[in-house]
């Protein structure tokens, strides 16, 4: 039996280790990805720190995986060996308990996570569920496509299911690993878009990515900016620090929407009557199926959207991930296998 390369943890706060495995092989309804590329992810921090619910370990992290497809299980349909697939944080759908049979695959009640209820893309080799499995346009490389399908989806999906519509202003809270991704869909979703971070060092970044507007909340009341251009139809709240989004609210016009995608700690602050005058809503949103992937690759395929990365090779993982957790990447850190 032929061995494969794995970063795996084997305790909560344990370290990475490399070590080898045999590959996998893949069970009725499931492929084999051989792994080009896998994104690191804050939610990695889940399975490393053991803070998700009922996590088995060992386990191997990564849920924004880019590879082919060179073995495929028993009773597979519509997916061939060759196949350039990726697979994100949704780990599949069993297409018959009750969210399933009511359309809604994204709350299945099966309940698979890729990275921590099976083991992920920090490995030469994945075994996922059909159903997790989103074509890869040709025209993207595996290092970019990974970060697409997780951070990619979660505000491509969010942004067209928002409501608004081109030409209403759409702002987008933050300008991180989320963040610099909503600018861009957003931009090119035909949004009037406006960024918003600390400082006013990002602008020209935010401009570059396709902001017509750029907001320092340092400097500048946040929601009175945005009620001068005449309230947001959508904030895409990308930030993890409740203040901040709580400060944001107050921006939003008549039927706005705020769309939560960052976790804080802390509760929101939310006016009622803010909610009740001008039937705004806070709403959060699940980032996406494997069609949701799919479809998130596409569009950026077709109007140039990317993650900015940086790349290192998959035995330096916990390298990698120390430089994800530390903020300080750029934004997205991706690992490549060289396979
Ligand atoms: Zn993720
Ligand atoms: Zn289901």
């Amino acid at each position: 039996m032929s061995k494969m390369r794995a970063v795996q943890v084997t305790q909560p706060n344990g370290p990475f280790e490399l070590v080898e495995r045999e590959i996998p092989v893949p069970a009725a309804g499931h492929v084999r990805l051989k792994v080009e590329a896998c994104g690191i992810c804050h939610s990695d921090s889940l399975t490393k720190e053991g803070t998700f619910p009922g996590i088995q370990y060992p386990r191997v992290p990564g849920h924004e995986v880019a590879g082919i497809i060179d073995a495929v299980g028993a009773g597979v349909v519509g997916w061939a060996k060759g196949q350039r697939v990726g697979v994100g944080w949704h780990g599949g759908y069993c297409g018959h308990c009750e969210p399933c049979r009511r359309g809604d695959f994204f709350a299945c009640q099966w309940g698979q996570v890729t990275g921590i209820t099976y083991d992920g893309g920090y490995a030469d080799y994945l075994v996922a569920h059909s159903s997790a499995l989103a074509l890869l346009p040709e025209d993207l490389s595996a290092a970019e496509a990974g970060p697409l399908v997780c951070a990619g989806v979660t505000t491509f999906n969010s942004l067209r299911n928002s409501g608004a519509r081109p030409n209403d202003v759409v702002a987008v809270l933050g300008l991180g690993g989320l963040g610099h991704l909503g600018v861009q869909f957003a931009a090119k979703m035909g949004f009037k878009t406006v960024a918003i971070a600390r400082g006013s060092d990002k602008e020209p970044l935010a401009r570059q990515l396709g902001a017509q507007r750029y907001i320092d909340s340092q400097a500048q009341d946040v929601a009175a900016e945005l009620v001068k251009m005449g309230g947001a139809k959508v904030i895409l709240a990308t930030v993890t620090n409740a203040e901040a989004m709580s400060a944001t609210l107050g921006g939003l016009g008549i039927n706005g929407k705020f769309i939560v995608l960052g976790a804080p700690y802390e509760p929101l602050e939310v006016p009622a009557l803010l909610l009740i005058g001008g039937r705004r809503a806070v709403a959060g949103w699940y980032s996406g199926t494997s069609i949701d992937s799919q479809d998130t690759l596409s569009f950026s395929a077709f109007t140039g959207v990317r993650a900015m990365t940086e790349v290192y090779p998959l035995e330096r993982a916990a390298e990698a991930y120390e430089r994800m957790m530390s903020g300080k990447a750029r934004f997205r850190v991706v690992l490549t296998t060289g396979q």
